[in-house]
């Protein structure tokens, strides 16, 4: 859609039929405002998803809690109320989609195998496998990754390496209950599709999202040693873990009747180097996804599509055609955005008690706009500082061959590239998401 306001045709190859049930489901304020810029505000609110008005981080007693509202700035700067919203993914991804072709986009339905370059070593299009087993070549002056964590492009090398993150040791395992005990207030605090966050210890929360008036979705969140040595399944360990993790949390779920499968995804923090180049752009999880706790992921991806459209215009119309990587600049953008992220997660785990400090006094309102989202566009939030003050962590993005490699607070540069690890073969997405 950003392409196509650009007036850019594209292609979109999808090999899965939609609607499926994807995570991600809670968005962040900026999330909300890139929707309604796109002209979707009216579609989201005839599908009815619940209305997020911020997010409540629960501590390890259930009692003490603090709270960040959806704000946003206006054109003078000054902050306003708004609500963004909670979405099941196999409806809004098929609204997405739909509403893509709609406006022009013409639709492959079939998985993505093979990278063509052309005599200069551009990437110029792909080779699709079709469901009928057929094959089918896209050309393209431009291919943009947005395969999420099956890294597309990474796992065939046009890429830089891709490395562990900073959280690759954790395991999320997730579903949805049916019955819940919410929030009813008129305050943004006690609005009842409102996120809540149990916090248990370091690395081990939980997550609590409103689907629609019955349904929330929660998962658990934990190092993946501790779910080995429970030696449970993956629907025990999630119902157990439900009730022990937090007194709220199991206040708030006192029967526990399961309204989806059991998922897991494990290992789902990496970052991938060089995801920019001649022909070819990563977007959103395809390069990088650090931590799911505050709901960046879908924020990310869509922002990061809305900044790379007129890149990509500007290098149709012949700019930046002679570089080495004519898309450097747009890479450097994306990655100190998730920099600020990586940054503000690392504090939360490695100094909670600080970051809620943070968020109720002095930084309050640039909490407000970290939380929300406002990292791009050369928006430097004064909390930023403080986030690397406190970490002792600089940043610095003159040496292009160093900032894109992992600092967060398990970095180890001894590991190895992803790509290296027998472990890793085509199809891990497959296992990812099956669980
Ligand atoms: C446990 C957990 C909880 C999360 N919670 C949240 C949350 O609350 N809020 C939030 O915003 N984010 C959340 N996220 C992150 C969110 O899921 C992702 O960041 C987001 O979906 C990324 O979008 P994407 O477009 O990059 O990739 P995806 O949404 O994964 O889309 C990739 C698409 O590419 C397709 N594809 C892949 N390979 C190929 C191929 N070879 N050929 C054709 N098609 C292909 C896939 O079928 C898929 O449809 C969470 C993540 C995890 C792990």
């Amino acid at each position: 859609m950003f392409l196509a306001r650009e007036g850019i045709r594209s292609v979109i190859v999808e090999k899965q039929t939609f609607p499926r049930y994807h995570i991600g489901e809670s968005l962040t304020g900026e999330c909300g405002r890139l929707l309604r810029e796109l002209g979707l505000e009216a579609r989201m609110l005839a599908m009815g998803f619940p209305q997020k008005r911020g997010v409540k981080v629960y501590g390890p007693d259930g009692i003490g809690s603090w709270f960040v509202p959806v704000k946003l700035r206006d054109e003078k700067g000054e902050l306003y109320d708004q609500f963004t919203w909670q979405v099941r993914r196999s409806e809004f991804d098929k609204m997405l989609l739909d509403e893509a072709v709609a406006r022009g986009a013409a639709l492959v339905h079939g998985q993505a195998t093979k990278i063509l370059t052309n005599s200069e070593g551009a990437v110029s299009g792909l080779v699709v496998r079709l469901a009928d087993g057929d094959e089918l070549t896209v050309e393209a002056e431009v291919v943009l990754d947005c395969s999420g964590q099956a890294t597309f492009l990474a796992q065939r090398e046009m890429t830089g390496p891709k490395y562990l993150g900073s959280y690759d040791k954790q395991i999320a395992i997730f579903s949805q209950v049916a019955h819940s005990i919410r929030d009813d207030g008129d305050t943004a605090d006690l609005c009842r599709d409102n996120t809540l966050i149990f916090y248990r210890s370091k690395f081990h929360w939980s997550w609590f999202i409103p689907l629609d008036k019955d349904v929330v979705s929660v998962g658990v969140v934990a190092p993946a040693a501790y779910y080995l040595d429970k030696k449970e399944s993956k629907q025990d360990f999630l119902i157990r873990e439900l009730h022990a993790l937090n007194p709220e949390l199991k206040r708030r779920l006192p029967d526990i009747e399961l309204a989806e499968d059991v998922h897991v995804i494990p290992n789902y923090s990496f970052q991938v180097k060089g995801f920019c180049g001649k022909g070819f752009m990563c977007i959103g999880d395809s390069h990088r996804f650090v931590d799911p706790i505050f709901s960046f992921g879908l924020y990310v991806a869509m922002k990061e599509a809305q900044l790379a459209a007129p890149v990509i215009k500007g290098y149709l119309q012949g700019d930046g055609r002679d570089l080495a990587n004519p898309f450097a600049a747009h890479q450097l953008t994306c990655e100190k955005g998730i920099d600020i992220l990586e940054d503000m997660i690392d504090l939360f785990w490695e100094q909670p008690f600080a970051f809620a400090l943070l968020v109720h006094r002095k930084y309050t309102e640039y909490m407000v706009d970290t939380f929300a989202g406002r990292i791009y566009d050369g928006y430097a939030s004064p909390a930023i500082a403080v986030f690397r003050n406190m970490l002792k962590r600089e940043r610095t993005y003159d040496d292009v061959s160093l900032y894109s490699v992992p600092i967060g607070s398990r970095y180890n540069p001894e590991r190895a590239p992803l790509w290296q690890a027998d472990s890793l073969v085509e199809g891990t997405e497959e296992w990812i998401y099956s669980g």
